[in-house]
């Protein structure tokens, strides 16, 4: 299959070779920045021209409208799903090339799923972009925006990629979906950043498997004290919610069926500790909220109600003076908007996201539009601000494709083109529930729209196997379902893959 693979590849590359470079004018500083010539040199400084960036102009009449979507989320990415290329063209910026499915992505930690197996890329969830001639995806960060220019300000991200060093360029938009997410919260407690490791990406759940995998091996060496070994392998948790919970069910059962057989030379002395300020699980009912307590406890997850205050290298300091070291500390305290979100010139809501009206337009500027975790609704509407859920996202995504698909069809997918527009029906949110997992076959299944409303609220393993079976149908991709299904299957009968590569 080998041949088949690179005529495939060969093909591939002829099919990019066709596909039309940035447009000028910006196209010259483009080429002006790799040139050889050598810089003149003025014997009086010449005037300096206003800084011009490379990048992709306003589109012109006869090319479709482009629409601009930053970050590639659950918004984001169901957006781009969404929407319409024969209408739009599509362009993305983000600095991943990948849609992560985050409610599996704590079951990779451990080994119970392949790092793949929850990445899809984005040219599978929008093939246009790999194919449309004005379709592309640039891996950068947006670092600024000019809503009454129409323009986004990006910057790449070389990853240290030589002789490459990041640049900045602009993008014009028609249209522009802001899907930036959310930042972890650390509440401005010193040291976080540095020693914790945040759970939210594919690399962070990488450096928690390898720095686990590497602190088994370590304690298990001659000539470590019995502290050493405690400390290294006591993996501490912050935070309570269902990431929290969900991650620390995973590596209980990951001692439990894993660690106790493969390395029994230290089996007694990994531990799991869940540090929270309040109760766990605080958006379940009580009946769940007490189950998972007493399931966590059982498989040996010691649960700290406490404040931190202080995070050094080893140890963290909680309020009341307790010191307790640590060999891996994850941190998941919820979240709230990043410095770009809060930088943007642009309508705030309530707790500082990108304030939106009730069809999810950013109001007081044209075409501008912000969906997912970074946006909330303005205070006008009356409306609260939603949970930072996938759910969320993924229906924010799929309503603004459609909307701006009926916008487009209108004739109203140009700059300013959509002023005339009338809009009908709003976006409606309406929770379907939330699960958790526990780890050991057990999860929680709440489908009641709020604590207090009535419906189906189920605990144990015919709630695991409900989560399952509903995360399994969510993966994006056939691809991904069945690398899914196959990595469940493999640990089902052979345990975790706990080969540190
Ligand atoms: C471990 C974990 C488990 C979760 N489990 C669940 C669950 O079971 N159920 C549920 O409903 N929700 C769950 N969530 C929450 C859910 O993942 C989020 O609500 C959802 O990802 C929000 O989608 P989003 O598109 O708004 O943001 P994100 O998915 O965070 O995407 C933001 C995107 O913006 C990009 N970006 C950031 N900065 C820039 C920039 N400057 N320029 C360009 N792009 C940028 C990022 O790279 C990313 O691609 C979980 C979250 C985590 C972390």
């Amino acid at each position: 299959m080998a041949w088949f693979r690179s005529l495939i590849q060969v093909s591939a590359a002829a099919r990019s070779v066709t596909k039309p470079r940035i447009s000028d004018p910006f196209s010259y500083t483009l080429l002006s920045r790799f040139s050889s010539e050598p810089a003149p040199i003025h014997e009086t400084p010449a005037p300096q021209p206003p800084i011009q960036y490379s990048g992709l102009g306003p589109t012109k009449p006869g090319e479709k409208p482009r629409v601009v979507v930053l970050g590639t989320g659950w918004a984001g990415c169901r957006l781009m799903k969404g929407l319409d290329t024969d209408i739009y063209d599509v362009v993305c910026v983000s600095p991943r090339n990948h849609m992560v499915f985050t409610p599996l992505l704590a079951s990779t930690c451990v080994g119970t799923l392949e790092f793949r197996s929850v990445a899809e890329p984005i040219g599978r969830i929008q093939p246009a972009i790999s194919r449309e001639p004005g379709s592309y995806f640039f891996l950068s960060n947006c670092v600024g925006l000019e809503p009454d220019k129409h323009l986004v300000q990006c910057e790449t991200v070389t990853d240290g990629a030589e002789p490459l060093k990041p640049w900045k360029f602009e993008i014009s938009y028609d249209k522009l979906v802001i899907a930036l997410g959310a930042k972890p919260t650390t509440f401005g407690i010193q040291g976080v950043e540095e020693h914790a490791i945040f759970l939210r990406e594919v690399y962070h759940a990488q450096e928690i498997r390898r720095k686990l995998l590497l602190n088994l091996m370590l304690s298990d060496v001659p000539g470590v004290s019995e502290e050493e070994k405690s400390r290294l392998l006591h993996c501490v948790v912050v935070g309570g919610g269902p990431t929290g919970v969900e991650f620390s069910g995973e590596l209980s059962d990951f001692i439990q069926r894993d660690v106790r057989q493969r390395y029994s030379h230290v089996k007694n002395y990994i531990h799991v500790t869940l540090i929270e300020a309040n109760e766990i699980l605080s958006s379940f009912d009580d009946r769940l909220r007490h189950y998972a307590t007493k399931q966590l406890t059982k498989s040996g997850v010691r649960l700290v109600r406490g404040i931190v205050k202080d995070v050094k290298a080893q140890k963290i300091i909680l309020n009341d003076g307790t010191e307790v070291p640590y060999g891996l500390l994850v941190w998941s305290t919820g979240v709230g908007p990043s410095p770009l979100v809060n930088s943007l010139p642009l309508s705030k809501a309530p707790g500082g996201r990108v304030g939106v009206d009730e069809w999810l337009r950013v109001p007081s500027v044209q075409d501008v539009y912000s969906i997912g975790d970074c946006s909330g609704f303005v205070e006008s509407t009356g409306k609260p601000t939603l949970p930072a859920l996938a759910q969320v996202a993924e229906r924010q995504g799929k309503y603004l494709a459609n909307l701006l698909n009926k916008i487009g069809k209108a004739g109203g997918g140009r700059a300013n083109g959509a002023k005339e527009y009338k809009y009908e029906d709003p976006f409606v949110y309406k929770h379907l529930g939330s699960m958790a997992t526990l780890g050991r076959y057990k999860a929680l299944v709440d489908l009641r729209q709020s604590k207090d409303g009535k419906g189906l609220a189920l605990a144990g393993f015919t709630s695991w196997f409900i989560w399952r079976s509903a995360y399994l149908t969510r993966v994006l991709s056939w691809r991904n379902r069945f690398y899914v299904a196959i990595n469940w299957a493999t640990t089902f009968v052979f345990g975790r893959d706990i080969t540190r590569i």
